[in-house]
């Protein structure tokens, strides 16, 4: 099971509507929040996101991505946790991350670390428990919003290929220990000595998922390709064609922007967020402009979820 369940869809400021930025990834039950705006965590609770997270990603430190973390160490805090969190964000992560945890406690009772990451990174060791991710990583990237922002792709490892039983017996090989060597794409030796290899009675290699947030960007190369092939692609679109200078001006993206680079990544889904509050009510007009450019896009709302299945 992976799943993404927007917690704050609303660019800079909330509305009645949306809340500022958050984003909750559900994966084998194991939960990853990207951002923490302002009363992320009154949206979690809302929408059944557990508070057993180990990790929370930031894209950039401006104030709707991040001062929700203040309240949220608190209640973990209130909730007795002993477990240490991880915090990852870029340059200057340290500093600001810093001054959150301080402000309105006299001591978070758990260990938080604060690590700075920049484009290029892989992220592929949970410092908490030392144990190494097995199946898959954090791959960050660079992304243009005015200094030090970076976005994040979470990378599945490959799978292994598909087991064919009914070739494994056609080969002769009993169901048994044996088929799980051949599943593993290892050889086996029957009981005759005969030798069968796992080529031809398991698949190719299938490739894993591949989910990518990007925080506040615009529209450019590094998201492009961070985006290859991306099952789902959750791309800021703070406004509409009509306000692309704007857009521009300010360091964001248009929804037609966000589609763009959705096709030029080859990206299967498109989720826009991040809109600003004159979508709040309806952001049709950003789902139409979008979808002119890539088929498969939507804008997210607050408390929507969204699976992403294997694609074989
Ligand atoms: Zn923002
Ligand atoms: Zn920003």
């Amino acid at each position: 099971m992976l799943s993404v369940t927007f917690l704050g869809t609303s660019a800079a400021r909330p509305t009645v509507e949306r809340n500022v930025s958050a984003m909750a990834l559900v994966r084998e039950g194991e939960t990853l929040l990207f951002e923490c705006g302002e009363g992320t965590q009154r949206q979690m609770m809302r929408y059944g996101v557990s508070f057993a997270l180990s990790e929370i990603f930031f894209t950039h430190f401006h104030a709707d991505h991040f001062l929700g973390v203040i309240g949220l160490l608190r209640t973990l805090g209130l909730q007795a946790r002993t477990e240490p969190i991880l915090l990852y964000g870029p340059k200057g992560a340290k500093k600001v991350l810093a001054q959150a945890i301080q402000l309105g406690v006299e001591r978070v009772p758990f260990e938080v670390e604060v690590r700075e990451v920049k484009g290029g990174d892989v992220i592929v060791q949970r410092a908490t428990s030392n144990v190494q991710r097995d199946a898959y990583d954090i791959h960050v990237f660079t992304t243009e919003h005015g200094g030090g922002s970076v976005g994040y792709a979470l990378r599945e490892h490959e799978r292994s290929g598909r087991f064919d039983p009914e070739k494994a017996r056609a080969a002769g090989v009993p169901e048994g220990p044996l088929w799980g060597k051949l599943q593993k794409g290892e050889a086996v030796e029957l009981a005759d000595g005969r030798k069968v290899s796992a080529e031809g009675i398991v698949g190719p290699k299938r490739p894993g998922r591949v989910v990518v947030f990007t925080g506040d960007t615009r529209p450019c190369a590094a998201v492009i390709d961070a985006a290859q092939g991306a099952d789902l692609l959750i791309h800021e679109a703070t406004f509409g064609e009509e306000e692309k200078e704007r857009a521009e001006e300010t360091g964001h993206s248009t929804a037609r922007e966000a589609a763009q680079v959705a096709l030029a990544a080859k990206a299967r889904r498109l989720v826009l967020s991040h809109v600003s509050a004159r979508y709040s009510i309806s952001a049709d007009e950003l789902v139409k402009e979008a979808r002119e450019v890539f088929k498969e896009s939507v804008v997210a709302k607050d408390g929507m979820t969204i699976e992403v299945p294997f694609n074989d």
